[in-house]
């Protein structure tokens, strides 16, 4: 019974807490009845937006189709609806805030960014893009280069490098999250929002297991699971937590640097005790990566309203990607020279 009650004050507790993370513009009351008048009358100051004026015909097909509660098109409307919606009203409630001389806040986890066309912000969407684009370059010479450059070991398919497999999964996983992150920053719904921020953390998680992997030079499967398990295990369940209980920015924040500055110390340390042939692309990858890391603490609102902390970051990231997979091209080819002289 007691256990019961303690259990019912954490449950309050957690839902009274997690309220509290919504970003400081989207808790602001004078916001929020902005998007709820806008979603009922379809306008928001001068501003209409379509799609939030549903025809008669529009409910007159929602209605007749008895199999499908909402046509598909209707809630696409609605999806767009509530993204137009938000956008006005933080536009409108940003104006109002700058000629109060107050600073820009955050709406939903970001800056207010201008949109144009149909991306909501277009700086963010083409540098996620050109992201994507670089890591399947170089996804696609490291495939080449193990597949058809480097020797296999004798009478079997399996290379001599003891990492291939896990740089594929390596490489799958950046290009799933640079894909979903060129869709949210065009076009940012809750499904989107949640795909991306989940295939960033599933990202950095499996990154961070592969560089302990790397670095202690864990070959056999076993030891490779026990290294896994607690890292895959943790990150499980904060994606978990994010989707279905509170996507918590903040927390989600910290979580995401703390993984990264691991790795990145864990890489340094492993690259200033080793004589790796090629250490000085892994000794810029980490400098690089830690500059990088200060924009993501070091978060500040966009100039003119598309370039913000977080899009530099992303900017940062493109050259740095390019040098990785040359370094993890170089690490395949230094191996395998390794282990062919010694098999010899
Ligand atoms: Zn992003």
């Amino acid at each position: 019974m007691a256990s019961g009650r303690w259990f019912s004050l954490f449950l309050l507790l957690g839902f009274f807490v997690g309220g509290l993370h919504a970003s400081a513009g989207d808790a602001d009351p004078t916001y929020r009845t902005c998007v709820e008048q806008c979603e009922k009358t379809g306008s928001v100051g001068d501003i209409s937006i379509t799609h939030c004026l549903f025809s008669t015909s529009d409910w007159a097909a929602n209605n007749n189709t008895w199999y499908m509660q909402e046509p598909l098109y209707l809630q696409w409307k609605q999806l767009n609806c509530r993204s137009d919606c938000c956008y006005h009203c933080m536009m409108q409630r940003e104006n109002e805030r700058e000629a109060l001389g107050l600073s820009p806040v955050k709406y939903h986890g970001k800056w207010p960014f201008k949109r144009i066309y149909v991306f909501q912000e277009p700086a963010l969407a083409a540098l996620s893009a050109v992201g994507l684009i670089i890591h399947f370059v170089g996804w696609l010479s490291f495939f080449i280069l193990v597949n058809y450059k480097l020797p296999f070991r004798p009478n079997s398919k399996r290379t001599y490098y003891e990492y291939t497999g896990l740089w594929h999964i390596y490489g799958f996983l950046s290009m799933n999250a640079w894909f979903w992150s060129t869709i949210f920053h065009t076009r940012d719904f809750e499904l989107t929002e949640k795909l991306d921020y989940s295939s960033a953390v599933a990202l950095l998680g499996y990154s961070l297991m592969l560089s302990l992997l790397r670095t202690f030079d864990v070959k056999d499967e076993a030891t490779r699971v026990m290294f896994a398990t607690p890292i895959l295990g943790f990150v499980t369940t904060h994606i978990l937590y994010l989707n279905f209980y509170e996507l918590d920015y903040g927390w989600n924040m910290k979580v995401c640097v703390v993984m990264g500055i691991i790795q990145l110390l864990v890489w340094a340390i492993w690259v200033g005790m080793k004589h790796h042939p090629h250490r000085f692309k892994l000794w810029t990858v980490v400098f690089g990566g830690a500059l990088s890391m200060l924009l993501k603490i070091n978060d500040f609102p966009p100039y003119n309203g598309y370039v913000d902390a977080h899009a530099l970051w992303h900017a940062t990231i493109i050259p740095l990607t390019h040098l990785w997979w040359s370094f993890i091209n170089s690490d395949a080819e230094y191996r395998t020279a390794m282990l062919v002289k010694k098999s010899d």
